[in-house]
């Protein structure tokens, strides 16, 4: 806390690490010696810069921009640029901390990083997010590279500002190589990159349901977000015979007690992707919907609830409310949507929690699928893309199996931490004092 004042989100992300691996490192005296924990939770760098753009009334306009570049022990940087006015280094850091242990667990040779501003591009036109991307591109494509990092989407940076930001580097650079994955599909893109997320969030919970004997069929499932996490994971549940109840965006949820079906799921991807609307729209379309305006979709009962949206987006109050009225399951399609004391409650009611890292890895994993794509110069068929995530997913369950077995019951936060952490830890040891 000290050493990173008033870096919130940072400390929450680092607390709960800590908490899961203070015990391991413990019984490994050599992990200690290593000082790896302070190690890991310090960036190899950090990158600050300015993005001057100009507006579509001709005035100069000014943000801040970062790209974290936490570690890079088992591969080149990798992580998602995020622009959001929320974005800060606090906030960049305990993603990019994040992506560290989540991209070790997808097995893939991939180091952790995060980047992003503060830049706002609800109510900007196309052409103001062009100037904006390109401009960012002019400092970020020093730092960047297909070996060095590899930066892809995020929260409000989809594949529109991937689009522009991967034109300007391809400028810049005088080169046609894999710097940013999420690329559209006539540039070097991963078919199901744009899915990834949402269906192996679902498929990791899937896993950990199946394991009891139990399936996403016919459950009823509450999800926030109506961004590509969330349309993908509502996509996937229906798939699997599952009915969604809900999505959100930060205008508030709607509620259709009749399910979100796959026809009502296409009006979302059109006013979401396309039309940039609010969702408060599809109860204006679809009567039976109700609109709950600035509130969160926990309070609806369900048997499994897919967080998709963002940071904190359940305290406690919420996570008791979802586990009065059943939930049997919980899996982060977003970054650290629990908070410390939300965590707290399901890990201690037992029921089935998928954090993060785990559960979310869908979509960086096939971002490192896109990469080997590139470096092949092949374009790989939808199925063989998703059967890779399908198992990769599977993987990554069985790891955190295998790390968080207690008794007959299996704690995935633990299991996640440690799997994640082995890999990394032993590949800084080897390398000694760097
Ligand atoms: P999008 O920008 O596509 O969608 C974000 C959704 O969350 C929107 O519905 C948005 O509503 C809502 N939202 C964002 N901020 C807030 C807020 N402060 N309060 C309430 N609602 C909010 O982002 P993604 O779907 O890509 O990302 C969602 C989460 O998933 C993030 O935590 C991200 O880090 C994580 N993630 C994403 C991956 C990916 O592949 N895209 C990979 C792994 C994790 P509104 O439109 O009103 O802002």
């Amino acid at each position: 806390v000290k050493r990173n004042p008033g870096e919130e989100e940072f400390h929450q992300a680092v607390r709960e690490v800590t908490e899961s691996l203070m015990p391991f490192i413990l019984q490994h005296p050599r992990y200690k010696q290593a000082q790896l924990l302070e190690r890991l939770t310090e960036p190899d760098r950090i990158i600050i810069f300015r993005v001057t753009w100009e507006d579509d009334e001709g005035n100069f306009r000014a943000n801040r921009a970062w790209r974290v570049q936490f570690n890079n022990s088992i591969g080149p940087y990798k992580g998602g640029l995020r622009f959001h006015p929320s974005v800060t280094q606090s906030v960049l850091k305990f993603l990019g901390f994040e992506q560290i242990f989540k991209n070790s667990l997808t097995g893939l040779p991939m180091g952790g990083a995060k980047g992003g501003s503060n830049f706002n591009p609800k109510g900007k036109s196309d052409r103001e997010v062009m100037r904006f991307c390109h401009s960012m591109m002019i400092e970020l494509h020093r730092h960047i590279g297909e070996h060095t990092d590899i930066p892809a989407g995020d929260i409000g940076v989809g594949s529109r500002e991937i689009s522009y930001l991967f034109g300007q580097y391809k400028r810049l650079s005088n080169t046609f190589v894999g710097t940013l994955t999420g690329k559209g599909l006539s540039f070097g893109g991963s078919l199901v990159r744009t899915e990834a997320t949402g269906y192996g969030c679902v498929y990791f919970c899937e896993n950990m349901l199946n394991r009891l004997g139990d399936s996403i069929k016919g459950k009823s499932v509450c999800i926030s977000g109506s961004g590509n996490v969330a349309i993908y994971a509502a996509e996937m549940v229906g798939k699997l015979g599952g009915k969604v109840l809900t999505l959100s965006d930060s205008g508030g949820f709607v509620h259709d007690p009749d399910g979100i079906d796959e026809e009502k799921l296409s009006f979302v991807k059109e006013l979401k992707e396309k039309q940039r609307g609010r969702i408060s729209e599809y109860a204006e379309k679809y009567r039976k919907a109700t609109f709950h305006a600035d509130r969160r979709p926990w309070d609806v009962a369900c048997d499994v609830a897919l967080p998709c949206a963002t940071q904190n987006e359940i305290d406690q109050r919420d996570a008791e409310t979802l586990l009065k009225n059943g939930c049997i399951a919980v899996a982060e399609g977003a970054n650290m949507p629990s908070t410390l004391e939300a965590m707290k409650a399901f890990r201690e009611a037992n029921i089935l929690f998928g954090p993060a890292k785990a559960a979310n890895a869908g979509g960086v994993a096939v971002s490192g699928l896109e990469q080997s794509q590139n470096s092949l110069r092949l374009q790989w068929t939808h199925d063989e893309v998703n059967t890779k995530l399908k198992s990769i997913m599977k993987e990554i369950h069985e790891k955190c199996v295998h790390y968080g077995m207690k008794g007959d019951h299996v704690d995935y936060v633990d299991g996640a931490n440690l799997a994640g952490f082995v890999k990394i830890a032993e590949s800084m040891l080897a390398y000694g004092a760097v």
